[in-house]
Formats: structure tokens, C-alpha cells, sequence
């Protein structure tokens, strides 16, 4: 039997190329290796725009690991963070920054509502102890898009640092250090790139990374210490996710090929729409306003039928192939199909259409509690 499609927004649905990658085993030490990690280096810096002006500090581990390493090196331990909140991974920043006893300001947001840049501009002009924003990128909590481009300039206007969560979108949206200044800027192996899951990146200004040496409370999660460890011998402190980085290196060299980020915005976009169209006919509703949607991840409103009960309609779902993710909202009733991977406009029609049959086998009549 085929495997299902991962309809979730990592791990995710991987091509062939990328899975067939690691049929090798490497040694950490040799040079070839140590090519590799900073080849691939190298293209996350390009695909950010950051070469003048970044450099990427992979890190062993899933995306939260690298965003507790940046926060952690970059974020001074007298530093005091901003964070506009709209959802689940904004909230754990927040907690992140209580584990690391970093100063928090939290601007609650409805999760329905984009990060408020004239908020934002208010808190920092109020507040001149706050040194940085933390601003997740795409919440995926929803699959909300912040309007980072206004954050960061608002932010760099106020002369403060900016860390971004962009764990779901870096590959697919638009994200340019050259217009779009941030300190530091954090994503994954296993998500828009198309990777497996394992291994996480920060793309850090150098300057700050300089100034960053003795803030971590953590080994393991020292940034500088990995930079500055891999800038004098190649190599990753510690065991690297070897076939990470070779699948990694796999699946970059598909994004340049296929036309890199202008192609995979257009893929996921028409991945999104496809989605979003074909629930529509079913009479399923995305819980986000089509205008603040970005085509990563749709959170949708769950049937209002008694005969509805999301774990037998994931079995089922599962059954003909496909994989879909719950609903992250305490207030709601939702679940969540995901945009991303390897997959096309084709393949979400299949999957509307295992989710209309599973419904159709509990006897439920689609029509949203919106
Ligand atoms: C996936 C994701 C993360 C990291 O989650 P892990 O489970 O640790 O990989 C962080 N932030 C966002 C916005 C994400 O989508």
C-alpha cells in the first residue's frame, strides 16, 4: 500500500529525490560532509537575501529547539522581548522566554487578527526597556499571515532587534533581509523547503551574533558557540543529523531547479485555493478571512452535525490516503489541512474528495458551524 499523503505542516510529504537522498551513510568528520553543511548554508542565507549581511547557524533538532537557541543567544538576559500574539506558537515564545527568565511584553491578539503594527509602534515607543520583537511569521496555530514587512520596519524605526518565527513560510512567502530587516530570522529542514524533519536553522546578523557570546544559558543550545565552533573546523559540535542535511541538500537543489520561491508560492497558492474551493462545495468554511489566509495551512470549522467526531473522520480520511492535522483552538471546533510539501493542486482534490466520502460514511451533513 501507499504511504498517506501528510496533509500537516511538518514532517510533511517529501518527493523521492529528497527520500532517496539518504540512502548514504556519512561520517562527521570527513570533508565531504562538512561541504555539504555549508552548501547548504550558503542557499538558506541566498534564499533569505541575507548573504551581505546574515549568516545560518543550523541546529540539530525540531523547529522549537532552534527558536530557544536564538532567543536565547541573541536576546541579552537583561533583554526584554515584544510579542504580538495571535496563536499557539507566538504563545511558546512566551513561554520560551519564562523557561529562560528573558523580560516578556505580550500584545494579545484575537487569533482571527493579524499582528497590530500600530499596537506594535505604541508598545515600543512606550516602553524603551523592550530590545526585541519576536514575531511569528505564518501563526500556524490558524495558518494566519503577520504583516512582517510593516513589522520590521516599525521595529527598525524604533532601533530595537527582530526575531521571526519563520518556521512555515521561509521558502514559500517572500522574505528579504535587504528590505526587510531582522536580527535573526529562524526556520526548519522539514517544512516549505521540503525536507525531512531534524534539523533547524537561524540566519543571524553577524553583528549580533558577535555580541551574542555568553548570553546563552544552554549548551546545547548556544548558537554562538555552534557558529563559532563551525567557523573554525567545518564541522557541527556534536553528532549531526547527517541524512538530514544530505535530504536537505536534495531538496534545496529541487526548489532552485523548479524556480525557487516565486514557484513554490504558486504551487502552494494553487494548492490553497484548490482546497479552499473544494471544501466550499462541501459547505465546510475556513475559519480565517480569505484576505488574512496565507496559503500554507486552512483551519476549518468542523461540521455541526452530533454525528460529527474529528478522530473517526481522521480514521476514515486516513483510510483513503491522506493525513489531515486537528484544530489548535481551545474556543472553536476546527481541523486543519495543510498546503505544503510535495504535493499539487491534483492531490488536494483527492483529498476533498476521501473528505467528502469519509463524511458521507458518518452520516454527516457538511454544513459548517461558522
Ligand atoms: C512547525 C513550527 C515551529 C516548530 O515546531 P516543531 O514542532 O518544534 O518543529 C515553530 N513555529 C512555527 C510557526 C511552526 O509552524
Amino acid at each position: 500500500m501507499q504511504d498517506p499523503v501528510l496533509l500537516t505542516p511538518g514532517p510533511l510529504s517529501t518527493s523521492l529525490a529528497t527520500r532517496s537522498a539518504m540512502l548514504r551513510d556519512w561520517g562527521s568528520w570527513d570533508s565531504a560532509f562538512n561541504a555539504l553543511t555549508a552548501s547548504v548554508c550558503r542557499d538558506l542565507v541566498d534564499i533569505a537575501g541575507a548573504a551581505a549581511s546574515h549568516v545560518c547557524v543550523p541546529l540539530q533538532g525540531s523547529g522549537t529547539f532552534a527558536v530557544e537557541a536564538a532567543v536565547g543567544t541573541l536576546v541579552p538576559r537583561e533583554g526584554k522581548v515584544l510579542v504580538p500574539n495571535n496563536g499557539a506558537y507566538c504563545q511558546r515564545i512566551v513561554r520560551i522566554l519564562g523557561y529562560l527568565g528573558r523580560a516578556a511584553v505580550v500584545l494579545d491578539h484575537r487569533e482571527d487578527e493579524p499582528a497590530d503594527v500600530a499596537h506594535i509602534d505604541a508598545a515600543l515607543a512606550a516602553d524603551p526597556a523592550i530590545s526585541h520583537v519576536a514575531q511569528v511569521h505564518c501563526e500556524t496555530g490558524t495558518g494566519i499571515l503577520n504583516p512582517l514587512r510593516e513589522i520590521a520596519d516599525v521595529t527598525a524605526v524604533h532601533g530595537r532587534g527582530l526575531i521571526v518565527d519563520a518556521m512555515s513560510t521561509f521558502g514559500a512567502l517572500p522574505i528579504d533581509a535587504a528590505t526587510m530587516p531582522f536580527t535573526a530570522l529562524i526556520a526548519a529542514s522539514g517544512k516549505c523547503i521540503e525536507g525531512v524533519p531534524g534539523m533547524g536553522f537561524v540566519i543571524a546578523e553577524r553583528d549580533a551574533l558577535e555580541q551574542a557570546a555568553g548570553n546563552s544559558h544552554s549548551l546545547a543550545l548556544d548558537l554562538h558557540d555552534q557558529w563559532v565552533y563551525m567557523r573554525k573546523t567545518g564541522q557541527w559540535r556534536f553528532t549531526p543529523p547527517t541524512h538530514v542535511v544530505a535530504a536537505l541538500r536534495a531538496a534545496l537543489d529541487q526548489f532552485r531547479e523548479a524556480g525557487g520561491q516565486p514557484t513554490r508560492l504558486a504551487r502552494y497558492r494553487d494548492n490553497c485555493r484548490a482546497l479552499v474551493d473544494g471544501m466550499h462545495v462541501l459547505g465546510l468554511q475556513p475559519f480565517l478571512p480569505a484576505e488574512v489566509q496565507a496559503p500554507i495551512i486552512v483551519t476549518f470549522h468542523a461540521p455541526a452535525d452530533a454525528a460529527y467526531d474529528f478522530s473517526e473522520f481522521y480514521r476514515r480520511v486516513r483510510e483513503r490516503g491522506f493525513i489531515l492535522y486537528p484544530g489548535k483552538l481551545t474556543t472553536v471546533n476546527t481541523f486543519r489541512v495543510g498546503c505544503i510539501g510535495a504535493i499539487d493542486a491534483g492531490v488536494i482534490e483527492r483529498a476533498v474528495a476521501a473528505i467528502a466520502a469519509s463524511l458521507g460514511d458518518m452520516g454527516v451533513t457538511p454544513t459548517a458551524s461558522a
